[in-house]
């Protein structure tokens, strides 16, 4: 019997939030065939308040679900193919695909799928795995515990988060065989833990030796040989914006706030859709901010498209609800920090819980303050 430990939210587990209930879907394969696309669309605009996030991990939540719905809207989700099996395997399956991935590298994704679900494992919730086996590395900066990607010498590896060299990969088992070896290794003591911090204790997996090609520069939104890459405003877009991109075929997931869309011509205009590489917003970092999340001082995301236009060149600007700062847990150009007063604190340079520079700002004098 399988027992995952830790919490994380998933379409059988919903996570209550200021908005409602949230259902986080776990696309197989990162991709939504358009029949797929329509059901999501469909059950968040009936069942849910008709948002749809697309997380850093490549997974859609819908948003805003009324507890009376939520069995429905599962009945909806499962006869579409995209509820599992049961909360363990739900949990468990916690795999990234690059969004260029050809047909073996979707194969191998697919069979590893199969063994988390189908194993009994008890890895912490947050352990991942990334499928990167392209010419370049796309998902190095993506969080994940163990990693499929290409060797130098062409030949698929193994590698374990943080280690910089990885095994042959011969067979798919191995990633499991890798994910034993953190749990033996004491990686989880209490249930939570990451493949990255046991490394840095010194532990390191037998015989990896083979390196990995190198990481490819990050991509922004335009074309690309599969399609279009169209970003999501603040990682958001509602039903009628799935729905219409379900038109032109499978969507990919990315966990880059972006949708690969097999489309070879410019999408037209849609609500939430950012299409042009020099759009501000590709440098604005939001939460749901209050009231959607309930430990939001303030809302959020009105005042981040209102500063977009404003923002000078090349910088980042992230706007937080409160000093967690969920929305960019790095250091941001400028971040603003929603207070319990209402009010905003400034920080430059820094994250959402860093000494700020400027305190009590009402969003009428940060245009001011920027
Ligand atoms: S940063 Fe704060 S307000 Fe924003 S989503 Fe996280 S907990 Fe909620």
């Amino acid at each position: 019997m399988s027992r995952i430990k830790g919490w994380c939210p998933g379409a059988l587990r919903p996570m209550e939030s200021g908005d409602g209930w949230i259902a986080r879907i776990k696309p197989r394969g990162g991709r939504i065939t358009s029949a797929q696309a329509n059901a999501i669309a469909s059950a968040a605009m009936r069942h849910g308040n008709g948002l749809i996030d697309l997380t850093s991990r490549a997974n859609l939540q819908i948003r805003g679900i009324a507890r009376d719905s939520y069995p429905t809207l599962i009945a909806e989700l499962r006869d579409a193919g995209l509820i599992d099996r049961d909360i363990g395997a739900e949990t468990r399956r916690n795999v990234i695909l690059s969004p260029f991935a050809d047909a073996r590298a979707e194969e191998l994704a697919a069979r590893l799928e199969q063994l988390l679900t189908e194993c009994d494992l008890e890895l912490p919730a947050k352990f991942g795995f990334a499928v990167d086996c392209g010419a370049q590395r796309v998902l190095s900066d993506t969080p994940a515990d163990i990693r499929i990607e290409r060797g130098e010498t062409g030949d698929l590896i193994l590698r374990a988060d943080g280690c910089e060299t990885g095994n042959a990969l011969l067979d798919m088992e191995q990633a499991l065989q890798l994910a034993r070896w953190f749990l033996d290794q004491h990686g989880a003591p209490d249930g939570r833990g990451r493949m990255k911090a046991l490394i840095a204790t010194g532990a390191r997996p037998r015989g990896a030796d083979l390196r990995p090609v190198p990481s490819a520069a990050p991509l922004s939104v335009g074309p690309v040989p599969q399609g279009r890459l169209v970003a999501l405003e603040f990682g958001q877009c509602d039903g009628r914006t799935l729905a219409a991109l379900a038109r032109y075929g499978s969507l990919r997931m990315t966990p880059w706030r972006m949708l690969l869309v097999p489309a070879f011509d410019p999408l037209p205009g849609m609500s939430h859709l950012i299409q042009s590489p020099d759009d501000p917003r590709l440098r604005v970092y939001a939460c749901s901010g209050g009231p959607a999340c309930p430990q939001g001082h303030a809302a959020t995301r009105p005042l981040a498209r209102d500063l977009a236009p404003h923002l000078p060149k090349g910088a980042v600007l992230h706007v937080s609800g409160c000093s967690k700062g969920c929305g960019w847990p790095r250091k941001a150009d400028i971040t603003l920090t929603a207070t319990p007063s209402g009010f905003f604190d400034l920080v430059r340079g820094g994250t959402a819980s860093d000494l700020p520079e400027q305190r009590g700002l009402s969003p009428a004098t940060i245009s001011k303050a920027l």
